[in-house]
């Protein structure tokens, strides 16, 4: 399994234009997106949770996610080496 570590990013504003993804209320899980592609996940850039399973970052177009397990906001479109 390939883990990336996301990069942290502060809190989107509305401006921003970019939906943030996060976990349902009541729900403990820490995985937010589930993809086909195996092999590959993304963590939180600061806690080390696993965000997503199955997806390669450049999937996620114009999302952050918010982790579950520390709140903090992530973005998958700036993983270095990844998306060049
Ligand atoms: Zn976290």
């Amino acid at each position: 399994m390939l883990v990336f570590p996301l990069r942290p990013v502060p809190p989107p504003r509305p401006e921003d234009g970019v939906t943030v993804v996060q976990a349902r209320s009541g729900d403990h899980g820490t995985v937010l997106v589930i993809g086909p592609t195996a092999h590959i996940a993304m963590s939180c850039g600061v806690c080390g949770r696993v965000l997503t399973t199955g997806v390669v970052p450049g999937q996620l177009h114009a999302m952050v996610l918010r982790c579950n397990g520390c709140g903090s906001f992530n973005h998958p479109e700036a993983v270095p080496g990844v998306d060049d």
